[in-house]
């Protein structure tokens, strides 16, 4: 990193990035940092792997929580599939709205 005003390396000191001429230098890094930080939630999203519970009972087991996911399978203009998988036993069926 190099200070915006006058192209010198920057110093890390406590967390902070500090030009020796000018002193902290905060507006500019923390725009870099906040971009970089939108690109790793990018990254989480591609890993559905923690889905929301919900109250459905597992037609295997009986248990009366699930996760759920909807899945648009078929046509824009259809009703998109519910899916269940139960935190139980991990049975997955699901449901047509
Ligand atoms: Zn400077
Ligand atoms: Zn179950």
């Amino acid at each position: 990193m190099f200070c915006p005003k006058c192209g010198s390396l920057l110093i890390s000191k406590n967390g902070k990035l500090v030009c020796p001429e000018h002193g902290p230098v905060e507006k500019e890094v923390t725009f870099k940092e906040k971009s970089k930080t939108k690109k790793d939630v990018g990254v989480m999203r591609e890993k559905p792997e923690v889905h929301p519970k919900t109250k459905a009972q597992c037609p295997k087991c009986g248990n009366n929580e699930a996760y759920y996911w909807v899945v648009q399978t078929r046509a824009a203009d259809e009703p998109p599939t519910r899916f269940y998988k139960c935190t139980k036993c991990g049975h997955v069926w699901r449901e047509y709205s």
